[in-house]
């Protein structure tokens, strides 16, 4: 696909459009190439012309049509403009998909931001349909996660922040992650050094944000796999963060124990001691075939005991993962693995799609992809957790799109608790500052008022975060919540 832009510079925009419906025709400077795309700004209107093959596609958009949406900035305001025209061009050619002409990981914030200015949800409804392109169900989807997120919205003060404590070993890694988990066999000597790290930096924490007179609301303990730790290192961080953590502003307390390999009751005991009251444990799928082809090294009976313990414990929630799109799964043995999981009824299920994330096994052992369900199969199971989940009493809470997701769809939290999941709305939504500690964290110091992020990144790999720890506080120090 060869661009042309006239009158503009927003190729980064157009691209991403570009890339965004026609993921298998990159844009290059190449003038042979027969597909092309015209994108012209017209002052407040802008036109597109693409051209795949034989056939053209024309596309236009006009300043009057974004309403309560429009930008402030002259350059937003033609960046939408050129993004829309593009986005009419090429679906003129290939048909709309779901969430139409979003391209963002975030609907529902876009959407909180509408209500924010006054609009109802019909109003944001007919932006979402009218304007974005989208299906109504997704639209509603989008309305009612805002909704949820403003209601956390309320709870929150100024000098509110979350807490996050990066884990980032796994016992074995799966085949669709990406992520900068060092599986523990393989890492087992750093376990020990990054366990009195992160002590140290939980410790260095609170000395900190006593100096800002900030205050946490949730904790999140995340990875990786926290609970591949063992029982008497779990207690020793979570002891580090007894020593100055106030109880009493504290809304949510989350351990993501996640692979149900890694729990056991006495690991399940030290959370509770220490006031963890929501933890993960993720099936992915209960089919054992699944299981085995993303190389998940547990099988759906471990699942069904891991879950089983941890309901004698007095969590007030567990919150249970699937992945829409797995290897070798379809939409029965989808249909399946929903219908036990409700008849289970934990208080959350979070429904993910398959993010087909480059550096995963997955992408790079040759046949693994030929298994993946396509996009109509991701849609079914996608359509029949919508279907069955709110009769059960479930609520959609969160959401989020990543790229590279199969059919371009997204993924949700679904709960029937009163109370939605505080630490997911609040870091989604980006609704207040969090601190984050540990191998890969990445604090964001957020001044919604002046619509100013400040990122801090933590070394990804936990060598790298041992050698810099102590250079790793005195930048955070200077960067985030400066004191003036
Ligand atoms: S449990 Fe999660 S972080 Fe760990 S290897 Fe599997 S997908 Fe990656």
């Amino acid at each position: 696909m060869r661009l042309i832009l006239e009158n503009h510079d927003h190729r980064y925009a157009v691209e991403q459009m570009v890339t965004m419906l026609l993921p298998g025709d990159p844009v290059r400077p190449d003038p042979d190439d027969p597909n092309r795309g015209v994108v012209t700004l017209l002052g407040r209107r802008a036109q597109a012309v693409f051209t795949l093959g034989d056939r053209q596609g024309v596309g236009e958009a006009s300043a009057e049509e974004f309403g309560l949406d429009t930008p402030p900035e002259a350059k937003a305001l033609e960046q939408r403009l050129v993004k829309m025209a593009a986005y009419r061009a090429i679906t003129a050619l290939t048909g709309r998909p779901a969430w139409g002409a979003l391209s963002g990981v975030r609907p529902a914030k876009l959407v909180r931001k509408w209500l924010e200015r006054g609009a109802d949800s019909p109003a944001c409804a007919q932006l979402l349909t009218g304007l974005y392109d989208l299906d109504r169900d997704k639209a509603i989807l989008a309305i009612r996660c805002a909704q949820e997120s403003r209601a956390v919205d309320a709870l929150l003060a100024p000098g509110d922040l979350s807490l996050y404590l990066g884990i980032p070993f796994c016992p074995t890694r799966c085949a669709y992650c990406s992520f900068i988990s060092a599986d523990v066999k393989g890492s087992l000597a750093l376990v020990e050094p990054y366990v009195a790290a992160l002590e140290r930096e939980i410790l260095w924490a609170g000395e900190f944000l006593a100096r800002r007179g900030l205050r946490v609301r949730s904790v999140y303990m995340g990875g990786g796999t926290p609970t591949t730790l063992s029982a008497p290192q779990l207690d020793r961080l979570l002891t580090a963060l007894d020593r100055w953590l106030d109880r009493a502003p504290l809304v949510e307390f989350t351990v993501e124990a996640g692979r149900p390999d890694t729990i056991t009751a006495e690991k399940l005991a030290v959370l509770r001691a220490h006031g963890v009251d929501r933890i993960s444990v993720n099936p992915q799928t209960l089919s054992d075939q699944v299981l085995r082809a993303m190389g998940r090294a547990h099988t759906a009976d471990q699942f069904r005991q891991a879950y089983a313990l941890a309901r004698t414990f007095d969590f007030s929630a567990v919150n249970t993962d699937l992945i829409a799109g797995l290897p070798q799964d379809s939409p029965d043995g989808f249909r399946a693995t929903l219908d036990e999981l409700v008849a289970l009824a934990p208080e959350e299920i979070t429904v993910h799609t398959l993010a087909r994330k480059h550096g995963s096994a997955l992408l790079s052992a040759p046949g693994r992809q030929e298994a993946l369900p396509d996009a109509q199969a991701v849609t079914q199971m996608l359509a029949y957790a919508a279907q069955v989940l709110p009769p059960a009493g479930y609520r959609p809470y969160y959401l989020y799109r990543q790229k590279f997701m199969t059919g371009a769809m997204e993924n949700v939290g679904w709960t029937r608790r009163p109370q939605s999941g505080f630490y997911n709305i609040v870091m989604m939504e980006e609704l207040h500052s969090v601190l984050a500690l540990g191998a890969g964290g990445v604090s964001k110091d957020i001044d919604r008022a002046a619509g100013r992020v400040t990122r801090h990144t933590n070394p990804k790999y936990p060598k790298e975060y041992l050698e810099r720890l102590e250079d790793i506080l005195a930048e955070r120090e200077a960067v985030l919540w400066p004191i003036n």
